[in-house]
């Protein structure tokens, strides 16, 4: 489904991110691994995808900072010749009651999660606008939809990336470029494995499905939006929560 496409995964290193570059790469797409530290991690996944026959370069650069966005971008290009998909992954959380949330934690989660997924989005754009071809997509969280207590920062940051895909794919829409955005509810990755036994049984009594979500099942919406078979669908924010958010 996504043959010879160019694909930058930011956050590609660990968990959501891993699974969507591998589930590309499975799709036929060379595949730029974003990470900001863990250089492991990140060379591990391409590792994964090189035994499989598939093509991965690794790519540092800390998303926060609008001039290293740029760069891991241009890397990509300049590894690839071309970009045809930006996944906006990248993210973090610093999880508190409001009362307790610092400024710096403000900062560090809005930065990350949507000041970097802009900058990102804005270098790739200058790129596709050239190909007259793209594909942009942005990972939300169903905090953004529908709020949480403890993640005022978070669910902002995930709200505005909702705004953000909508704004993009009017913007684009007229030059072949697609922006979506993706929000998923819990999913098994390291970001969710500090929840204590009583947050995660708070959760799964609200998840229809009765079970936290695997990578892949986000990974498998990802490449469809990524694909041709995606091609008259843009600015829409999709769920993967096992109908959590419904
Ligand atoms: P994760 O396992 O903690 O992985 C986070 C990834 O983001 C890592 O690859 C990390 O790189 C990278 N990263 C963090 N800060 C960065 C920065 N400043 N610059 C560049 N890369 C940075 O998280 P995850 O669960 O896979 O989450 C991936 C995305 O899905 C996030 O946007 C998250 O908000 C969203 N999401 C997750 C869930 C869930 O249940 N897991 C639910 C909804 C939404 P290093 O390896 O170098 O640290």
């Amino acid at each position: 489904m996504l043959s010879g496409r160019a694909a930058l995964i930011t956050g590609g290193s660990r968990g959501l991110g891993r699974a969507i570059a591998l589930a590309f790469a499975q799709a036929g797409a060379r595949v730029a691994i974003g990470y900001a530290q863990n250089r492991p991690a990140a060379e591990e996944t391409a590792a994964l995808i090189q035994a499989a026959g598939g093509e991965a370069v690794i790519v540092q650069g800390d998303v926060a900072q609008p001039a290293e966005a740029e760069r891991v971008v241009q890397e990509t290009i300049a590894a690839f010749g071309r970009l045809d998909i930006l996944v906006n992954n990248a993210g973090i959380n610093r999880d508190n009651l409001a009362l307790r949330i610092s400024e710096p934690d403000w900062d560090l989660v809005l930065d990350t999660n949507l000041k970097g997924a802009f900058f990102c989005a804005k270098a790739a754009l200058r790129q596709m606008l050239r190909q007259r071809s793209g594909r942009i997509l942005n990972v939300s969280s169903v905090a953004g939809l529908v709020g949480n207590a403890g993640q005022a920062n978070y669910a902002a940051a995930k709200a505005g990336l909702v705004g953000l895909t909508k704004a993009l794919a009017r913007e684009v829409g007229s030059r072949g470029i697609t922006v979506n955005a993706i929000a998923p509810g819990f999913i098994e990755t390291g970001m969710t494995t500090h929840l204590t036994e009583a947050q995660r049984q708070a959760a799964l009594s609200q998840i229809p499905l009765g079970r936290f979500g695997r990578g892949e099942e986000v990974a498998a919406l990802a490449v469809f939006l990524a694909s041709d078979a995606a091609s008259y669908l843009t600015g829409a924010t999709i769920p993967v929560d096992g109908g959590l958010a419904m």
